[in-house]
C-alpha cells in the first residue's frame, strides 16, 4: 500500500481501518498495489466526510472500466451497509457513514 505524496491519513478515524485492509487486498488480487490519492487534505464539497476522516480515495486509473466497475461492488459487499463506495472518474471514493 502507497499514500500519495502529500496525502494526509494521520486523524483518519479508526473506523476506516476495514476500507484500507479491504481495498488493500482486492487490488492485489486484480494485480496492482493500492495508492490512497485522497484523505483529510484537499478541498472537497460542503459536509465531505473527507474533513471529518471518515473518507478515503483509492486510485484506478491503471484499471480498465470493467474492473473498477467490479471493484466498487466487492468493496460495497464486503464492507456492508455502514460504507459507501463511490465509483469516480480519477479513484473510487470510500466513507464511514452509518444509517
Ligand atoms: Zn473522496
Amino acid at each position: 500500500m502507497q499514500i500519495k505524496d502529500g496525502v494526509n491519513i494521520q486523524g483518519i478515524d479508526i473506523r476506516m481501518r476495514p476500507a484500507l485492509i479491504v481495498a488493500d487486498e482486492l487490488w492485489k488480487r486484480f494485480g496492482q498495489e493500492l495508492v490512497v490519492t485522497g484523505g483529510l487534505e484537499g478541498v472537497h464539497s460542503a459536509g465531505s466526510l473527507h474533513y471529518y476522516g471518515f473518507a478515503l480515495d483509492f486510485r484506478t486509473r491503471y484499471f480498465e472500466l470493467g474492473t473498477i466497475i467490479d471493484l466498487t461492488k466487492l468493496l460495497q459487499e464486503n464492507l456492508g451497509a455502514d460504507f459507501d463506495v463511490i465509483q469516480h472518474r480519477s479513484h473510487i471514493h470510500v466513507e464511514y457513514d452509518p444509517k
